[in-house]
């Protein structure tokens, strides 16, 4: 399946056992580890195993892979203990602030958050 940018991410590496990550969720479609540098006290990142660059390149049959990101989310939200809530990001592009370009859903909790986002 073809997206607009395909360059290769230092998360591929992650998916492909090439450089270390923590690890805490993997199925045949995604994988979530604890992001390098946490804006809260839990902080990880799921992507799917297929490189998409970003959400706005996804195709709209990925809705079931977009979903499944969703449905671990809560899953691992759940087993990480944030029963007081927690905030899902997507970053999408230069707007978006976006840095790497593989998709990932951003899961974030164990503290208040604020809205509106800066
Ligand atoms: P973005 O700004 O693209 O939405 O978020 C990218 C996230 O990936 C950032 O929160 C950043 O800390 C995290 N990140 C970047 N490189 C690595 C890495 O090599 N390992 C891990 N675990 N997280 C990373």
């Amino acid at each position: 399946k073809k997206y607009g940018s395909p360059a290769p991410t230092i998360f591929s590496k992650i998916i492909d056992k090439s450089i270390p990550a923590d690890i805490i969720y993997e199925d045949n479609k995604c994988l979530a580890f604890r992001d390098i540098s946490p804006q809260a006290p839990v902080h990880f990142l799921i992507i799917p195993k297929t490189a998409i660059p970003r959400i706005s390149e996804a195709h709209d049959d990925d809705a079931p892979l977009l979903g499944h990101l969703l449905v671990v989310a809560k899953n691992l939200a759940k087993k990480e203990g944030l029963s007081d809530g927690y905030r899902l990001v997507i970053n999408d592009g230069k707007h978006g602030a976006q840095s790497v370009y593989h998709l990932h859903v951003h899961v974030l909790g164990g503290r208040q958050m604020q809205w509106p986002p800066g």
